[in-house]
């Protein structure tokens, strides 16, 4: 692409950000799009942040935010959607009547992830390993869908409870356990929400043949290849996936909330597997 006085930049905010798939995704997207625009990646602090933020997107640009300043973010947005406010957390930014917006796309990519794994969330019973950014988006999306009980496990446990209480104000629909309180249950979806199964010597954060059923997986971990989790599922013949089809989604949702047109899905989608 030609690069020019009228090119909009967008970047990804984080620390670190180097390992990101989302400049090569995006840079597509945009190419795919005939946008005179450009996603980099900048590794930031958090003293940074708000300037940098806010610069982009008074731009004219706008861009993501990752780990670890999804929950920092929100001091710097002037206009919070439903999701950011729900989850205490914010992945999307960008500059709209004059004010700089923020929605928390993860949402988006996870109700996606999960239906097109189990189909409707409906009245499911669920088991949700972590308490993190991730953790929370799942959470606020099964609650939106229907998820009969959400059953939160965290190991730091009073994480969990924090969760429980802020997304499930009312109580009832989101209960605390133990980690290792999916042994001998039955649930309809577990997800993996922890970073564990990013490295190759993680530990595994579901022993499968412990559940008394298991209905499908959905690890958030993304990894080339798949996850340990999602191996250990096929080949028990469980429905699996791991975090790519959320990394697509909220990537797509983000793309749509900065041009208000539809993301060139299949170009994106290219462009994250081309890496692998
Ligand atoms: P985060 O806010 O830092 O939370 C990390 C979570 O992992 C916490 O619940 C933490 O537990 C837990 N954890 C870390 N190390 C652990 C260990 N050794 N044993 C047990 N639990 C451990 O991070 P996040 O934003 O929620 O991200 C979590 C994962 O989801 C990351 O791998 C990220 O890549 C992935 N993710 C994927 C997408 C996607 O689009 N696919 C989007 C967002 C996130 P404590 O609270 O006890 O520390």
């Amino acid at each position: 692409m030609k690069i020019d006085a009228g090119t909009r930049l967008f970047a990804l905010l984080g620390d670190p950000v180097s390992h990101s798939r989302s400049p090569a995704m995006q840079n597509a997207a945009f190419a795919a799009a005939s946008l005179n625009a450009v996603y980099l990646s900048l590794r930031c602090d958090g003293e940074d942040l708000p300037h940098l933020l806010r610069a982009l997107a008074r731009s004219g640009g706008g861009g993501n935010v990752t780990i670890p300043h999804k929950q920092a973010a929100l001091a710097a947005i002037d206009v919070k959607s439903r999701a950011v406010t729900a989850t205490g957390a914010c992945n999307t930014f960008w500059l709209e009547d004059g004010r700089v917006h923020g929605d928390n796309t993860d949402v988006e990519g996870f109700t996606t992830a999960a239906t097109a794994l189990i189909g409707s969330i409906t009245g499911k019973r669920v088991f949700v390993s972590g308490a993190g950014g991730a953790a929370r988006a799942a959470v606020f999306a099964l609650l939106e869908s229907g998820a009969q009980t959400i059953t939160v496990a965290n190991r730091d446990e009073q994480r969990a409870h924090t969760l429980a209480s802020e997304l499930d104000a009312e109580g009832g629909r989101v209960r605390v356990a133990a980690p290792s309180s999916y042994r001998g249950a039955a649930y309809d979806l577990i997800v993996n929400a922890t970073s564990l199964g990013l490295h190759d010597d993680d530990d595994i954060p579901f022993v499968l043949p412990a559940l008394s059923r298991v209905g499908a997986v959905l690890d958030l971990v993304y990894r080339p290849g798949g996850t340990a989790l999602v191996h250990q599922a096929a080949a028990m013949g469980i429905p699996a996936r791991d975090g790519f089809d959320m990394l697509l989604t909220q990537g797509a949702a983000a793309f749509q909330l900065w041009f208000r047109r539809t993301a060139p899905l299949d170009v994106m989608r290219d462009a994250l597997l081309e890496g692998n």
